[in-house]
């Protein structure tokens, strides 16, 4: 086997036990790894139904076969697992070093199973795995987590994930870190690594990927590497100005959300983009594991010195969603957010319906007990919150919980601006009606990642097509993104890396690396095994597509009150129907059986 290792770590946190399995591959190529080796395990040992605090649910971080390796972005692990969050599957994935080590360890994913009574964290050191005590450990932020194991192991070159006092916690938005400020972020994956009780894994690899064919695959390397240093993105706009260089683009083009989705456009942007964070507080780029793009910033700020991000996401999620326009602040509170562990997304748009809640005063001040009022455009509120947050502390222990639940219990569902409970990320739909389609349908909610339609929308990725086209073109498109991108996290590569390759080029790649003679639809159909594997998973959890496969009623209902697309709504109704069909889902929004043999998933 190349590529993958066909090789796991299943560890029992109950009984202490640690396994080394193998799989093979027959597995990898109808699934290929990390994700798709996530979901595949996910179906065979999961009850969908599982509590996802519960001792039954598994967390699953794994590799692909690219990570690791030089290609270009193979930096990339993620976390399956059933989310706290939804109720349904997650995928998060992160970049960092720590993926690659995995690998470098000889193995492809670690299988978590079951709860500990007591903190553990594991320690991984090619073939020496051990489960140790974590007691020590429990309750510290992630920096001195990764400095405290570093020093037990006198090893600086440790690499290490694990999760901050939110995860601890069980906040349902808390992610799992790795090399302090890299998120596997999405879906609460953090509290299920805290219901578990494991802190962290540490780890040291000192092995090489294995490859089909060295000297093809470093051909094939270094002509993708030159497409995307000629890039104007990927070779330009991201390395320059990190991927805060979409505030500027995302305002002008009218759709970067300013005070929780209520306004499209947001007149002092500029403070907060990645020309002006630049500008001010850039002390140099900071690449993942084999990444010729290195978006990655890192800032200094009088207050706590150098620290990483924020990046796009988090700068607006932290600033202009809540009406905050203090760059030196959001820098702090994103350097909270990773100390403690936490998904920003998830985070700003909670704090954001918490703001929009108290703004339509359903929220009231007896409510708050000692809290301070959660008012838009107030950064003290921020640092304030999330700190008590974190902690489950008075108020902080309702926002805890997530937008969703927190706007249901001062009957403010309207307010939540979210997809199957999880929080919308940084583009109001109203401005690219093809992204908001694919808010609906994603598999683990208001995610855009995974459907990244803003690329051919707003940026001209593969192509430029009109954000307010609806046609079967628009249509076909995100489908084929949404199975290209489970094939780009299957294989273990950053999602930036579209800025420049497409698929054919990770076609090139796979093979030379795998030794395989796939087609690109070869992989296209893994990538779309891997989509309806997930929404099987879903299906079986009891989701309700004619419920649940939609937009907040803002989106659909309110007309967009300024900027370039002032009076638009999405359009999900006409689309949403054709989306089944051409899935081969029937108009329900199910998965037929002869779809599902056809997919080889009976
Ligand atoms: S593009 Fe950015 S996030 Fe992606 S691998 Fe490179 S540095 Fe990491």
């Amino acid at each position: 086997m190349f590529g993958n290792w066909g090789k796991f770590i299943r560890v029992d946190m109950a009984t202490g036990n640690i396994k080394v399995e193998s799989w093979g591959e027959e597995v990898a190529k109808k699934w290929l790894g990390s994700r798709g080796l996530g979901i595949y395990l996910m179906l065979k040992e999961v009850d969908p139904k599982t509590d996802p605090l519960s001792p039954q649910n598994k967390l699953i971080i794994a590799a692909g076969p690219l990570t690791g390796t030089s290609a270009p972005t193979a930096a990339r692990y993620n976390v399956i697992t059933k989310s706290p969050l939804t109720g349904y599957i997650t995928f998060s994935n992160s970049g960092g070093y720590w993926g690659a080590e995995l690998k470098r360890a000889g193995y492809d994913a670690v299988i978590i199973e079951n709860s500990s009574e007591t903190p553990k964290y594991l320690f991984i050191k090619d073939e020496h795995i051990e489960l140790r005590d974590a007691s020590k450990l429990w309750g510290l932020k992630m920096s001195e987590t990764e400095a405290e194991l570093k020093k037990t192991h006198n090893d600086q070159n440790l690499k290490v994930l694990g999760i901050g006092p939110a995860g601890e916690k069980l906040v349902k938005f808390s992610s799992i870190m790795n090399d302090i400020h890299r998120a596997a972020g999405r879906g609460g994956v953090g509290a299920v690594m805290g219901s578990k009780k494991l802190k962290a894994i540490a780890v040291r690899g000192s092995k090489n990927v294995p490859l089909a064919d060295h000297e093809k695959f470093m051909l094939e390397v270094r002509e993708k590497v030159n497409k995307i240093r000629s890039d104007p993105v990927g070779g330009g706009g991201l390395p320059k100005y990190g991927t805060a260089v979409l505030v500027n683009i995302i305002n002008e083009n009218g759709l970067y959300p300013y005070k929780n989705f209520q306004y499209l456009q947001f007149e002092h942007a500029y403070e907060q983009s990645g020309e002006a964070m630049v500008k001010k507080y850039l002390v140099r780029n900071k690449p993942c594991f084999a990444c010729p793009i290195g978006c990655g910033r890192v800032n200094k700020l009088p207050t706590i010195g150098e620290t990483e991000g924020p990046e796009y996401e988090s700068t607006w999620a932290l600033g202009s969603n809540m009406g905050i326009n203090d760059l030196a602040a959001i820098i702090e509170a994103n350097h909270m957010a990773d100390e403690y562990g936490f998904d920003t997304i998830s985070l700003g748009g909670t704090l954001a319906t918490a703001m929009e809640l108290y703004e339509k005063k359903l929220i009231k001040d007896e409510d708050l007990g000692d809290f301070p009022p959660p008012r838009f455009g107030n950064t003290e509120v921020l640092h304030y919150y999330i700190e008590k947050i974190a902690k489950r502390e008075g108020f902080g222990d309702k926002l805890a919980e997530g937008g969703y639940r927190l706007a249901k219990m001062y009957n403010g569902e309207y307010y939540f601006m979210g997809v199957k409970k999880m929080e919308l990320p940084a583009y109001d739909p109203r401005g690219a009606e093809g992204h908001g389609l694919g808010y609906a349908t994603n598999n683990r909610g208001g995610c855009h990642i995974k459907n990244y339609m803003i690329s051919p929308e707003i940026l001209g990725y593969p192509k430029k097509m009109d954000p307010h086209d609806i046609s079967d073109e628009k249509v076909k498109m995100l489908i084929t993104f949404q199975d290209l991108t489970a094939v780009i996290d299957a294989a273990g590569l950053c999602l930036f890396s579209t800025f420049g390759l497409w698929a054919d080029d990770y076609r090139d790649l796979l093979n030379a690396a795998l030794g395989w003679n796939y087609s690109t639809e070869d992989y296209l159909k893994i990538g779309e095994r891997i989509w309806n594997a997930e929404r099987l998973f879903n299906l079986r959890a009891g989701m309700k597509p004619q419920e649940e496969d939609t937009l907040p009623k803002r989106f659909l209902e309110e007309p967009a009150p300024n900027g370039p697309n002032k009076g638009r709504v999405v359009r999900l109704k006409e689309m949403l129907p054709r989306y089944y069909a051409l899935r081969g889902w029937t108009q329900e929004g199910l998965i037929p059986e002869d779809k599902l043999k056809e997919l080889e998933l009976l």
